[in-house]
């Protein structure tokens, strides 16, 4: 008996862990083949926040993004994402010095070309899209307008791992590819932003298929 207890406790506690996992199961129209300029996950801020079709060079709605608020995170908190739940942050500073501009760069990167507009809050605000450093070297994590329950728990998140900045252009790149997560793109495979692996550090910002997802997506300025 006890050890059926055990068992219950320790299957809670895993499901527990796994909560948000879920989440990624909504992301599917971009996992698979990733042979194309762009991918929509189907997510959005502003109008439409919740479209089909989504996937692979789908024609998203291009509807206004409205203003999206932003914040950087400097307290301690726990926060949890996919398998990871509730992990300790740091503070975003620990980034290095160059990390809030860099972000605030690939923010601008983005409201240049698509329509929406950021607006940045003061450090700790719950804004829309909230960047945060974890206390652990897993991947970085870029999260989308989720609408269900549950995962709206987690929309807007973009967190960055606790491994020091190597340049202040790598996380510039880094950050254009996290915050195109959270804005709504998904992996592909060709030579754009939005692809996985070290080849995007050679750009200097948003390439072709970038563009045409975000427009895609938001619309034009
Ligand atoms: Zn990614």
């Amino acid at each position: 008996m006890k050890y059926i207890i055990y068992i219950l406790a320790l299957s809670a506690l895993i499901a527990c862990d796994n909560k948000y996992e879920a989440c990624n199961d909504l992301l599917s129209p971009c996992a698979g083949s990733q042979d194309g300029e762009y991918c929509l996950f189907g997510y959005k801020w502003g109008e439409d926040a919740d479209f089909a079709p989504n996937g692979l060079e789908a024609i998203g709605p291009a509807s206004a993004g409205g203003l999206i608020t932003y914040s950087f995170q400097t307290d301690n908190r726990k926060i949890s994402i996919h398998n990871r739940h509730k992990q300790k942050t740091l503070s975003f500073d620990e980034k290095g010095s160059c990390a809030r501009t860099e972000v605030r760069n690939a923010l601008q990167e983005y409201e240049a070309i698509a329509n929406l507009t950021f607006i940045e809050q003061e450090d700790n605000a719950l804004s829309d899209i909230q960047f945060f450093v974890l206390n652990d070297d897993k991947p970085n994590v870029g999260n989308v307008n989720f609408q269900d329950e549950l995962c709206s728990d987690i929309s807007g998140y973009v967190i960055f791992n606790n491994k020091h900045i190597t340049s202040c252009h790598n996380f510039f790149i880094l950050a254009l590819h996290e915050v195109g997560h959270a804005l709504g793109l998904g992996h592909v495979s060709t030579p754009n932003i939005m692809k996985t692996g070290g080849d995007k550090y050679s750009f200097d910002g948003l390439q072709a298929g970038d563009i045409q997802g975000i427009i895609s997506i938001y619309g034009e300025k």
